[in-house]
Formats: C-alpha cells, sequence, structure tokens
C-alpha cells in the first residue's frame, strides 16, 4: 500500500484529539483537532424561540450555524457568511437534529456553534463531529452521536480523511458523509467530484467504517468527562 504525502496509509485518518466543556458560558462546547483543522462548537438552550414566529410548536428548532474565522485560511476569509457556509449550516442542522430528541422542548431553539479556528479540508465533518460532542455535553437528551468524516479520492486512489493538498489533486473527488451512531444511518452525503458506480459504493462503505472510528474517540472524550458503567449505548 502506497504512503500519502503526510506518511499516512489509504485508511488512516488524520490524528484527532478531544476535549469537552472548554467555553464555560456556553451549556455544552467541544474543541477538536483533526489533523491541521481545529474548531470550537459551542451549544446554547434550549431557550425560548425569539421572534416566536419561528418557532414550532411541535419541538425545539436547531439553529446550526457553520463559520470560519477570517485567520483559518491563509488568505483571510471574510467572516460575512457566504453561500457555503449558509449551506453547509443548514446541512449540518438537519443531520444534528436528527439525533437530538427535539420533541422534548416545543417552542424552543437550541443555538449550535461551530467556528473553524484553523483549516486543512474536512472541516465541515470535524465541526459536526465536535457538535455533537458539544450537545452531549450540554446534556441534551439524544438517540446518539452524529460521527462524521471525509472519504474520497485523490492520484488514482480511494482515501479516507483528504488534506487540501489532496483534494485539490487533479482527479479529486470529495464526500462528506454524516452517520448517526449506533443507529448507522446515513445523516449527511455530500459530493464533489465524478465517480463510477463500484467506487461510489466502495467510498459509502469506507464512510461507515471510517464514522467508527470517530465515533470510537467520541464515546472515550465523553466517558472520560462523564464516566459510566458499562458501555455508553446500554
Ligand atoms: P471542507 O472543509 O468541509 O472540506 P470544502 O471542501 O468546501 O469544505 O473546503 C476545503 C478546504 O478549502 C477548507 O477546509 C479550507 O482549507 C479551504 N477553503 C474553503 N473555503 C475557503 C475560503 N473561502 N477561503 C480560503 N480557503 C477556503
Amino acid at each position: 500500500m502506497s504512503t500519502r504525502l503526510d506518511g499516512r496509509k489509504k485508511d488512516d485518518l488524520r490524528p484527532i484529539k478531544i476535549e469537552l466543556g472548554v467555553v464555560k458560558s456556553a451549556a455544552g462546547s467541544c474543541y477538536l483537532e483533526w489533523g491541521k483543522n481545529t474548531v470550537v462548537a459551542t451549544v446554547h438552550g434550549p431557550r425560548p424561540m425569539f421572534p416566536k414566529h419561528l418557532s414550532n410548536s411541535q419541538r425545539a428548532v436547531v439553529d446550526y450555524r457553520y463559520r470560519m474565522a477570517p485567520f483559518s485560511v491563509s488568505d483571510r476569509k471574510s467572516p460575512v457568511p457566504g453561500k457555503r457556509d449558509k449551506e453547509i449550516s443548514l446541512v449540518s442542522g438537519f443531520a444534528l437534529e436528527s439525533v437530538i430528541m427535539t420533541e422534548k422542548f416545543p417552542n424552543t431553539v437550541i443555538n449550535v456553534n461551530t467556528l473553524i479556528l484553523s483549516a486543512d479540508a474536512g472541516t465541515r465533518v470535524a465541526a459536526l463531529t465536535a457538535a455533537s460532542l458539544a450537545c452531549a455535553d450540554a446534556g441534551l437528551p439524544m438517540k446518539g452521536l452524529v460521527s462524521a468524516v471525509a472519504i474520497g479520492r485523490a492520484n488514482g486512489d480511494l482515501i479516507y480523511d483528504l488534506t487540501k493538498d489532496e483534494e485539490d489533486a487533479p482527479d479529486a473527488v470529495d464526500t462528506a458523509i454524516a452517520i448517526t451512531m449506533p443507529q448507522k444511518e446515513i445523516a449527511l452525503l455530500q459530493m464533489d467530484g465524478f465517480v463510477n458506480k463500484d467506487d461510489w459504493k466502495k467510498m459509502v462503505s469506507m464512510g461507515f467504517s471510517a464514522a467508527e472510528k470517530v465515533y470510537a474517540l467520541q464515546k472515550n472524550a465523553l466517558l472520560e468527562k462523564y464516566p459510566v458503567n458499562g458501555d455508553i449505548n446500554e
């Protein structure tokens, strides 16, 4: 198996480090390092929705925001949210909503803010992985976690967890996949590039196995801060 520019094998993820409860003013928070990506996720609420006409009488609304800090990339990123930030926020919110028991908090809003401090591809999946942990840290009732990862192709190989250099390869395909755990259902799937059917099937199955690795790290981080007897799934 050939090695990649950063020395990883095709199926290696970049190193992931997780810290919970880093923002004391938030109900829950998470700092996550994923290779050269760093992200902070915070959760506030549930709190009454304002303005009221945006509320839902059946459930809480999850207001998810994905933002990149101006200093997160070498060219200054405008702090004004663009189309990309808004699209990522919307679909990530849908993914996260699928594991939160929003029906327990009608007429409220749960604010989830994710800020990318440094970016090297795969930031939306890093943010979602961190956001799901921040929700757990906030003590929100949840059916599970969202474990997200990027899968793709670069220089002819199907690989896990692409760096920015790999994403810029001429034949690059980049797929963001988020899986609900332990249910193992796809909560988000986005693809950039073209791929044949066989490779697509392989990539989805790679996504599931990579998400398991992410989930194991998420569980470890939660168990470290909130020790329980037995498995977290029980
Ligand atoms: P993701 O970070 O989820 O992979 P993209 O594929 O859109 O999302 O972006 C890949 C990478 O490109 C980002 O992680 C970041 O390093 C860089 N990037 C994205 N948007 C910008 C931007 N507006 N300015 C500079 N670099 C950017």
